[in-house]
């Protein structure tokens, strides 16, 4: 796609939001009637006003995909069927690449040329990719004697509750729904305040795909209400949660609080990214930047701490800081623009506050300071602190933001140290070109993912998510979809002597 920056404002001004809930196949206002604001945090300026979502209208909710569970038009269909309307579903977001890339960029500020050649195909992609694993997986007959035949099946659970976070608003809800649909579940889908929009269209495209009433719902509304009444509802069977550390905590708690839900949290992190002297310098440099500067460092897995081989430190940041030059925030709608607004003003201030921190006690080297005020939006430079104390809060907490700590180590033991010094582990990088110590510090490292000469490594076929704060379970793989099945034994028992 290559519209000009002035083709995608003209189409982002004759864009239509949907603004209310989306529940039994049909939009509708909150019962309270309550709305909230959906603001550009590129500009400051009100793109919708939202249903707020509460107890009643997640009940309502949570009744609506019951009932579309237990007629079974979905949950027992063949699986033929869901893989139609899922391919379906994901050919229509294909023919809507352009309204979604806007929903997004506009919803939470990230550049439109990433929400059009990441984002949105690859949500687009992971629905096909679940619908053609269904009919790949097949179930069990465990050994039994004669006479028996002991039958282990797959189920889908019934209702999911899915709470997602704000930084990837459709890519963060398709790495949930693509496998709890294709198991055969319902789900109530609460997106972050910050950005409901496209999960809203989305929910109108399944229907249109085929998908039956109440098979997948969308409650916008605030954590605190919307969320909390999902957490603590009584008939959701799995809760699945992408979000900070905090939060996942509490829906931990409310599934105590209520019926033992399943919960799986995919949570926050403060992933090491160790570059070692002989390490290919120059590629090292473009990703660590890219690993903690793309999507203004709101990324989960951002390698924010860059832990350098002290004999090669000074050089390597050179290298570093030139590199970082690329990610001056800009537009988000100007294709030029690699990077975009932060989610809010709330959300920079939040950043502010540990740059501010970190001022104190380690070394600015380049950043910290807040971009294109006169634009109304929330944009911060990318920043570098060097000498950074690996126990400062600059080092421990997440930060969200595009904020680098560097931190020179001696030796392979302190870089293993300092890396595994967090309760995260969430991911992590190494760069070297001595394949043993790749392999030896790869093993080593408590991440969910390693990777070895790049960051980020990603792919629909392998596992993510973490150890420790950074949660359980994992998203994407056909390991995705156990999350979303019980296993059920049926034992048949035959006469086998005739
Ligand atoms: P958040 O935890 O504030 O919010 C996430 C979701 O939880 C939102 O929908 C929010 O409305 C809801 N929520 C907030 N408070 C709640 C409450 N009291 N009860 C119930 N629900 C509540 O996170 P965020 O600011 O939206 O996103 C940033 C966080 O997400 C970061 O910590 C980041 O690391 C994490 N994240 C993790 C992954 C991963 O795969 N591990 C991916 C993306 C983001």
């Amino acid at each position: 796609m290559t519209l000009s920056a002035q083709e995608w404002k003209a189409k982002s001004e004759a864009l239509a939001f949907r603004h209310d809930a989306f529940i039994h196949g049909a939009f509708r206002p909150a019962r309270s009637g309550e709305r909230f604001d959906s603001l550009n945090p590129a500009t400051g300026a009100l793109l919708a006003s939202v249903a707020s979502c509460g107890e009643e209208d997640i009940d309502d909710a949570v009744t609506s995909a019951r009932s579309a569970f237990d007629d079974g038009l979905w949950s027992r269909s063949g699986v033929a069927f869901r893989q139609g309307v899922l391919k379906k579903l994901s050919g229509l977001i294909l023919d809507h690449v352009e309204e979604f890339s806007l929903l997004d960029s506009l919803d939470m500020g990230k550049p439109v040329r990433e929400t059009s050649s990441i984002d949105v195909p690859g949500s687009a992609a992971l629905f096909s990719w679940y619908a053609e694993a269904i009919d790949k997986i097949s179930d069990e007959i465990a050994p039994s004697d004669p006479g028996n035949l002991a039958l282990v099946t797959r189920e889908p659970l019934g209702v999911v509750g899915a709470v997602v976070p704000w930084n990837y608003p459709l890519e963060m809800a398709a790495w949930k729904l693509a496998p709890a649909l294709a198991a055969g579940n319902s789900v109530v889908l609460k997106p972050a305040e910050q950005s409901p929009l496209s999960v809203l269209f989305l929910a109108e495209l399944a229907v249109e795909a085929g998908m039956p009433p109440g098979v997948l719902n969308v409650v916008p509304g605030y954590g605190e209400t919307a969320g909390k009444a999902l957490g603590l509802h009584h008939d959701v069977d799995c809760l699945t949660f992408t979000g900070s550390t905090d939060v996942g905590k509490m829906f931990l708690r409310y599934a105590g609080e209520s019926n033992m839900k399943q919960v799986w949290l995919e949570c926050g992190g403060k992933s090491p990214n160790i570059v070692f002297a002989d390490a290919d310098l120059d590629e090292a440099a473009e990703k660590t930047c890219f690993g903690i500067f793309y999507n203004q460092g709101e990324v989960c897995s951002a390698n924010a701490r860059l832990l350098v081989e002290a004999s090669i430190k000074d050089e390597f940041l050179t290298k570093v800081v030139a590199v970082a030059q690329k990610y001056q925030p800009g537009d988000p709608l100007d294709p030029a623009c690699g990077m975009g607004a932060m989610v809010s003003h709330e959300h920079l201030e939040r950043v502010m506050s540990f740059v501010d921190d970190a001022r104190k006690d380690a070394t600015l080297v380049i950043g910290g300071e807040r971009a294109l005020v006169e634009s109304g939006g929330a944009f911060l430079t990318p920043t570098i602190f060097d000498h950074v104390d690996p126990q400062s809060r600059l080092a421990t907490e997440e930060v969200f933001g595009p904020v680098l700590a560097v931190t020179a180590f001696h030796d392979e033991a302190e870089a293993l140290a300092i890396a595994n010094g967090t309760r995260y582990g969430l991911a992590a990088s190494v760069w070297t070109n001595d394949l043993s110590r790749a392999h030896r510090v790869a093993g080593r490292l408590r991440a969910g993912t390693v990777s070895v000469n790049t960051v980020d490594a990603l792919s629909f076929q392998t596992p993510f998510g973490g150890f420790g704060l950074s949660g359980y379970g994992r998203d994407l793989s056909l390991h995705a979809l156990e999350k979303y099945v019980g296993l059920k034994t049926t034992w048949i028992s035959y006469n086998d002597d005739e």
